[in-house]
């Protein structure tokens, strides 16, 4: 299968160069050329499918020319060796729980994926392919932890010291081995800025070989596909009206792998753009108009996006067409005050503990059911697992919340990270003198 740039659909490139390249040079985002049916035999028997089983049934479809389907099995079995369970909370109400990674967030699927994936296909090279990460916390654990032991990859994590939360730090730096995690003495710009200069820079390139890991490449994309294709498989013999799912996004990966879901026959009826105050998409469901602005801090922070770049894979799958996407998506925003009321009720009326984000997707999926549809049926991300963001919740339903065992242990363990100045002459020195990135 061939992969085109949304900017450009006459640039195709093989899915090996779409993953290891993470962008296309005109700045679009790579897509799948076609998004083929996901046959009967499987839809109607997912239930009796393991999670692994159904995800290559799906992933066959899309990648079945480019990996071996041995390969691509183990791949699967290997990265998402966690569950997603369906919780049932109230009538017509479950959660869909993506926190049973190592890093308790869903962004642990498409870095399990994806650095497995590119594993295969740099297996023939002769020289360890380094991966530079900015972050300014959840994606630098989730890739950290996805690339954690993958032979023949290192990944060395830039992030600015005193800025991200003790657990995201402990989640990052107490890894080593091919982990590398650098504490800079500057802003997550400057942690960006360091490693943009770092994958231009001509004497880097001569003796290293360097990448970046970006949330937009379409290798995290894809496993994102599978689990809305879980969530069905555990719905499917309950009886139910319709199916709407409900998506707490920031840059819009989750929400954009669900719409490619329904695509290849995911039978959901509707989906919700559930968003903080950084409400860009549900704005433009209401007006047409895509107004891209600064994003304003919230307590969902990792949705605190003024300007989704996967809007453009949106818009593609969609040829540009707003009655398309209206007809398929709705959208809400809310801001901190509320989610907070919504962690509390939730608590109040099931007991359940959700994290920030997943209360968002809870607000605007009662609040879609309520005003168009009180006959559905909705299922809500769970996005993050509440002990991440555990001082919030806490305060906010009044009791101590569990913390899970893996994140327990990594609180615990020594941080490894190397403190480095703001500074790209003495970064790009750590970078040449290390004998291991050669
Ligand atoms: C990254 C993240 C989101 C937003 O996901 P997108 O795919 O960027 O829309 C939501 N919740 C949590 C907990 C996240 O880490």
């Amino acid at each position: 299968m061939k992969y085109y740039s949304t900017k450009d659909k006459s640039h195709q490139v093989s899915l090996r160069q779409a993953v290891l390249s993470g962008m296309p040079a005109d700045n679009g985002l790579y897509m799948p050329e076609k998004l083929p049916q996901v046959p009967d035999k499987i839809l109607k028997n997912c239930s009796q499918l393991t999670f692994p089983e159904l995800a290559v049934g799906v992933a066959r479809l899309l990648l079945d020319d480019d990996v071996p389907l041995k390969i691509l099995t183990k791949i699967i079995n290997e990265a998402l060796n966690f569950d997603a369970p369906l919780i049932y909370l109230t009538e017509k109400i479950y959660t869909l729980e993506l926190f049973h990674g190592p890093t308790l967030a869903f962004k642990d699927f498409g870095a399990r994926f994806m650095s497995r994936l590119m594993a295969f296909f740099i297996k023939d090279s002769n020289r360890s392919l380094n991966i530079l990460v900015a972050t300014s916390g959840d994606t630098g654990s989730a890739v950290a932890n996805g690339f954690y032991w993958i032979s023949g990859i290192n990944v060395i994590v830039l992030y600015p010291a005193g800025k991200i939360s003790k657990i995201q730090e402990q989640q990052i730096a107490t890894l080593g081995e091919n982990i590398t995690a650098l504490e800079v003495q500057g802003t997550f710009d400057d942690c960006q800025r360091l490693v943009k200069q770092a994958l231009t820079d001509k004497v880097i390139g001569q003796s290293l070989a360097v990448s970046s890991a970006n949330s937009i490449n379409i290798a995290r994309l894809i496993p994102q596909i599978f689990y809305y294709f879980r969530a069905y498989s555990q719905i499917q013999n309950s009886s139910y009206m319709e199916l709407v799912i409900s998506v707490p996004s920031g840059n819009f990966g989750n929400l954009t792998a669900g719409l490619m879901a329904k695509r290849m026959g995911l039978p959901v009826d509707r989906f919700i753009a559930a968003t903080n105050v950084n409400d860009v998409v549900p704005e433009y469901l209401r007006t047409r108009v895509f107004t891209p602005r600064a994003s304003v801090p919230t307590i969902s922070n990792a949705m605190d996006v003024g300007n989704p770049s996967n809007f453009a894979r949106i818009l593609d799958l969609y040829n540009y067409n707003y009655e398309s996407i209206a007809k398929d998506l709705w959208g809400s925003g809310y801001t901190d005050e509320q989610t907070q009321q919504e962690i509390k009720r939730i608590f109040d009326q099931t007991g359940y503990v959700c994290d920030p984000h997943s209360a968002v997707g809870s607000l605007a999926l009662n609040d879609y059911l309520k005003t168009f549809n009180p006959n559905a049926t909705g299922i809500f991300l769970e996005t993050a697992h509440p002990a991440k963001f555990k001082p919030i919740v806490e305060e906010v339903i009044a009791t101590e919340i569990e913390v899970p065992e893996r994140l327990a242990r990594c609180l615990s363990l020594p941080k490894l990270s190397h403190p480095i100045a703001n500074d790209f002459d003495q970064f790009k020195e750590f970078l040449l003198t290390e004998r291991h990135f050669r």
